[in-house]
C-alpha cells in the first residue's frame, strides 16, 4: 500500500515560506504545496540597489529556479480564505487546497496611515516594479526639466530609508552626468517622525549614520510629521516642501488575510502565536506576520521557516517538540558607498568593514535559498547596472 504523506500547504513565496519548503523537501514523508501570488522571491535587502541603478535580477529570484529538482508543487495563486473545519485554503481562482498542516508567511503591505495623497503621488521600493517605476521617474524628470528636482524626499529613517538615502545622491549625480546636465548641488531630504534616525537602534549608531549621510549632502529632519502630499509638494509639520519625488518607506501593515480570516491579532496587527509559532490547530504563522520579538526581518523569517520545518519532522517521529527562542538579529545598514553600520548586542562596527560584512551577509542570504554557484552569480549581479533610459545606455557604453 502506498504511504500516505503528510500534506503541508505553505502560503507565501518569500523568505519564510520558501525556507520552510526547502527544509521539508528532502523528507519523503511530506507532500509540499507552496502557493504564492508572485513568480519570484523578492530579495528585499537589495531592492534599494535596484532602485538606484542596479539590476532587477539582483533583488529577485524566480521560485522555479529555487525549487528546481525539489519535490515542491508550486502554485501561482492568491489565498483568499481559510476553512478551519474542512482544513482547506480557497484561492482567488476558486480552487480549494487541503492541508494536514498549514504554514502562513504572507508578508506585509505598505501602510500610508490614511495620510491623503501618498497612495497617489508617492513612490515606494517594496517591489521590483515599484523600484523600476522610481528609477524611470528620476530619468524622465531629468529629461523633461533638464535639471534635478527641487527636492528628493525620502520619508522614514528606518533601515530602508537610510539605505536609499545613502545611495540616491551618488546615483542622481551619475545620471545627471549621463544626461549631460551640469552637476550642481541638489537636495535630498530624509524625514523621520520620531526624534532620531533608526528609532529601534542605539543612539550612538543613529548619530554616526546621520553624520555619514550629512557628508553626502542629505538633509535630515527628525520629529517631522508628514500630513499630506500633492502633485508638487509634501506637507510636513504644516509647511509645504516642494518636490515631485517623494519616496515613502515609513509604514507597513500586516497582510489583510489574517483580519479577514478571524485570527487573533496583537501589536501592529501581527498574529498571536504560541511557543511553537502555532496560531491555531495545525496552523503556523511565521516571518513578518507573527507577533515575535524580531519579526520584520528576513533573518527572522528564515529562522522561523527552519524552526517550524524541524518541529514538523520531529512531530512525525513523535519526538518532543522544540520551543521557539527568538534569535537576536545582526543589523547591518549601508549608508553610502562602502560604508555600513553593524550592530549586534554591544558590538558596533562602522565604515568599510561594516560594508564588507553586509556584502558577506547578502551572499549568505542568497545561499540560504540557492546552491553556492547560483548564489554567487546572484550576488555578483550587484556589479551590473540596469536603467531602461536609452540616453544613459549610450552614455554608459561611451564611458
Ligand atoms: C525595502 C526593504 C528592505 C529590507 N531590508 C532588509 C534587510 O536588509 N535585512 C533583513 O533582515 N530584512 C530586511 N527587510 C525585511 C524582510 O525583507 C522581511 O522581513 C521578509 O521579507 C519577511 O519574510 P516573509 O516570508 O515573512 O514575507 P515576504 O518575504 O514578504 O513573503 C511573502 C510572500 O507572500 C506572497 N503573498 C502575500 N499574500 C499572498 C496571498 N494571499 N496568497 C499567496 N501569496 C501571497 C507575497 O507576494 C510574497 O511573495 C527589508 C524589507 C524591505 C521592504
Amino acid at each position: 500500500m502506498p504511504e500516505t504523506k503528510h500534506k503541508v500547504l505553505i502560503v507565501g513565496g518569500g523568505f519564510g515560506g520558501v525556507k520552510a519548503a526547502l527544509e521539508l523537501a528532502s523528507d519523503h514523508r511530506f507532500e509540499i504545496i507552496l502557493i504564492s501570488n508572485q513568480d519570484e522571491l523578492r530579495y528585499y535587502p537589495t531592492l534599494y540597489h535596484t532602485a538606484t541603478g542596479g539590476r532587477r535580477a539582483n533583488s529577485s529570484i524566480p521560485l522555479k529556479v529555487i525549487f528546481q529538482g525539489k519535490s515542491i508543487n508550486l502554485v501561482k495563486d492568491t489565498a483568499v480564505s481559510l476553512d478551519r473545519k474542512a482544513k482547506t485554503i480557497t484561492t482567488e481562482s476558486q480552487k480549494d487546497y487541503p492541508y494536514d498542516t498549514l504554514i502562513l508567511a504572507l508578508g506585509v503591505t505598505t501602510n500610508y496611515f490614511g495620510i491623503p495623497g501618498l497612495d497617489k503621488f508617492s513612490f515606494s521600493i517594496k517591489t521590483q516594479d515599484e523600484a523600476t517605476r522610481l528609477k524611470k521617474h528620476l530619468h524622465d524628470q531629468l529629461k523633461a526639466d533638464h535639471k534635478p528636482d527641487l527636492n528628493y524626499v525620502i520619508v522614514g529613517a528606518g533601515p530602508t530609508g537610510i539605505e536609499l538615502a545613502g545611495s540616491l545622491p551618488g546615483y542622481i549625480m551619475r545620471i545627471m552626468k549621463y544626461h549631460n546636465i551640469p552637476t550642481r548641488k541638489m537636495h535630498i531630504d530624509l524625514i523621520e517622525a520620531t526624534p532620531k534616525l533608526l528609532p529601534k537602534l542605539p543612539k550612538d549608531t543613529s548619530r554616526l549614520v546621520a553624520r555619514q549621510l550629512k557628508r553626502q549632502g542629505v538633509k535630515i529632519y527628525t520629529s517631522s510629521m508628514v500630513e499630506g502630499e500633492a502633485a508638487d509638494s509634501l506637507m510636513v509639520n504644516s509647511k509645504p516642501l516642494k518636490s515631485h519625488t517623494v519616496i515613502w518607506t515609513a509604514g507597513v501593515a500586516n497582510s489583510p488575510f489574517f483580519a479577514n480570516n478571524g485570527f487573533n491579532l496583537m501589536n501592529h496587527g501581527k498574529v498571536a502565536v504560541d511557543l511553537y509559532l502555532k496560531a491555531d490547530e495545525n496552523i503556523y504563522v511565521i516571518g513578518d506576520n507573527a507577533n515575535t520579538p524580531y519579526s520584520g526581518l528576513a533573518q527572522t523569517a528564515l529562522y522561523d521557516g527552519k524552526f517550524v520545518a524541524t518541529n514538523l519532522k520531529r512531530q512525525l517521529t513523535k519526538k518532543e517538540l522544540l520551543t521557539y527562542k527568538a534569535r537576536k538579529p545582526i543589523t547591518v545598514i549601508p549608508a553610502g558607498p562602502f560604508w555600513a553600520a553593524v550592530v549586534y548586542g554591544k558590538l558596533r562596527i562602522y565604515g568599510l568593514l561594516g560594508w564588507m560584512i553586509r556584502e558577506a551577509a547578502d551572499f549568505i542570504g542568497f545561499h540560504d535559498l540557492e546552491p553556492w554557484d547560483k548564489a554567487a552569480l546572484q550576488w555578483l549581479s550587484e556589479l551590473d547596472s540596469q536603467d531602461d533610459c536609452p540616453i544613459c545606455a549610450i552614455a554608459r557604453a561611451d564611458s
